[in-house]
């Protein structure tokens, strides 16, 4: 079957399991450019590299902007904004991924409860009971329980390798511009915490049983708050949030392995999934779901007292803050050798 673009985009914008929204995956894209663009530290011609296949610099000083304003039918720019959204296209049409003898739609997640090893656990448990650990994850992408869990891990893994290659590879920008922002969209899906189990939608959380019409918590977390103009004060809020945990996203400076780091932002994600559905009960309380009262719900997790909203800019700030490590990292050792 052969979308119009107009199908296209509208199943885009509403699409389930697969992305931060097109405008989330460019805006941690442009963050994690400007970050390199701002660090006196990058290589002069890293940052040339990418503001060329930004486009320009001009796209960095309208941030805020871009974020406040909505989502825009129109496709996205070529190069780096494209590439940044381009997976979940290709998702759609379940476009055949030979490396992994898989599709595009299984690259963009890991249903983590399918590693547990009592077939009872296989679950969301709405108390996060079913957590797996960092060992019932083999690093063998042969291992069968992935043609169902997902291969977001060795995703990321490949394409960081891939990065490194093209980089090494000057016969033309245009490929590292692809592996930069594939790099980018698979990397940040890891950090959307619906995206490391197998209830993506939340439709196990108490506050959906029963319901007749189950409301999707996934697209709650991801694009909704880029649809409405009434939203723009969400939005306005979103963009503090995001701004400030931008400038204190942890930025290690050891060698950080791309597969590893993707195992821990699907772990880390874990532990929220609770809250979230404690959220969605707070987002329900009046029957129809109210995007206001799920962002502004607030719990105490690992310690701290958050809001989904800054749940959200935190999860997507530290996505921006850890691609800009990798791409600085992926030049470096392109340049060795
Ligand atoms: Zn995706
Ligand atoms: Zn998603």
């Amino acid at each position: 079957m052969r979308l119009s673009a107009v199908a296209l985009v509208v199943l885009l914008l509403t699409s389930d399991s697969i992305a931060w929204s097109r405008k989330g995956h460019i805006l941690i894209t442009r963050a994690a450019v400007k970050l390199i663009v701002e660090d006196p530290m990058a290589p002069q011609q890293l940052k040339e590299l990418l503001l060329e296949g930004l486009g320009g610099s001009q796209k960095l000083d309208k941030l805020a902007e871009y974020v406040v304003s909505l989502e825009d039918p129109e496709r996205p720019d070529h190069g780096l904004d494209l590439y940044s959204f381009r997976p979940d296209e290709l998702a759609l049409i379940k476009s055949p991924v030979s490396v992994f003898d898989s599709t595009e739609d299984r690259m963009h997640y890991l249903d983590c409860e399918l590693f547990q090893s009592d077939p009872e656990r296989r679950r969301f448990s709405p108390d996060g009971a079913n957590k797996i650990s960092r060992k019932d994850l083999p690093d063998d992408p042969k291992d069968i329980r992935y043609k169902t869990a997902g291969y977001v891990t060795f995703r990321v893994r490949e394409c960081y390798r891939n990065l490194v290659a093209s980089f090494k590879d000057a016969s033309t920008n245009e490929i590292p511009f692809l592996w930069i922002g594939y790099l980018s969209h698979y990397l940040s899906d890891a950090y959307q915490p619906l995206h490391s189990t197998v209830d993506y939608q939340g439709f196990s959380c108490p506050c959906n049983e029963g319901r007749s019409v189950k409301h999707n918590l996934h697209w709650a977390i991801e694009g909704d708050i880029f649809l409405h103009e009434q939203d723009r004060a969400l939005r306005e809020k979103f963009w503090k949030h995001f701004e400030s945990a931008l400038l204190i996203a942890d930025l290690d400076s050891r060698r950080i392995d791309p597969y590893e780091v993707t195992i821990d932002a699907l772990l880390s994600g874990y532990d929220y999934l609770p809250m979230l559905c404690r959220a969605g009960a707070a987002g329900l309380e009046g029957g129809q779901f109210d995007l206001k009262r799920w962002f502004a719900y607030s719990e105490q997790v690992k310690g701290k007292q958050l809001t989904v909203l800054e749940l959200k800019a935190r999860r997507m700030a530290q996505a921006a803050a850890m691609l800009k490590a990798l791409i600085m990292q992926a030049w470096n050792e392109s340049k060795q050798d």
